[in-house]
């Protein structure tokens, strides 16, 4: 069984933001930071795709082949089927408002653990495959960068 912290060793998460800004900020990643994988059981019963034991902290976490194109395809179902999906690809501004609301964000002190971080993820997949500006600025040579936000 994993060594979760104690509640003292919790109460003295540095919630500083880090000198460096968020992209060139390394992430370490402990155990008691992330939510485990549910048992292959519990998933088989429920029907859920690719039931598998695996652990955040594994090398390999046992993806499918194709996980890429099974994501892309999801986001396409959903953003088809859900108008409020689509509204928050759109409308979130990245305030950071959501931040002290956060469970994980609180109990890790990990900017990256941020929810505008996390939804980020999914928003620039969003923004490349289905947004007719990120069609084109994925044709953008890899060597021209933005300017840095931070
Ligand atoms: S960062 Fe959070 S609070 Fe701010 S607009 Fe996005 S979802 Fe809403």
């Amino acid at each position: 069984m994993a060594k979760l912290p104690k509640p003292e060793e919790l109460s003295k998460i540095d919630l500083t933001p880090p000198k460096t800004g968020w992209m060139d900020t390394p992430v370490v990643i402990k155990e008691g930071m992330f939510c485990h994988g549910a048992k292959p059981k519990s998933l088989e019963i429920v029907g859920f795709p690719n039931p598998r034991d695996w652990r955040p902290m594994d090398a390999d976490w046992k993806l499918p082949e194709n996980w890429k194109d099974i994501l892309i395809k999801g986001i396409a179902e959903r953003l088809e089927k859900y108008r409020s999906f689509r509204l928050f690809m759109d409308i979130c501004v990245r305030c950071g408002a959501c931040a002290d609301k956060c469970h994980f964000f609180i109990g890790t002190g990990d900017p990256k653990n941020m929810p505008v971080l996390r939804a980020e993820l999914i928003r620039s997949i969003y923004r490349k495959e289905f947004t007719l500006a990120g069609k084109l600025l994925a044709r953008w040579p890899a060597r021209v960068s933005l300017p840095s936000m931070s």
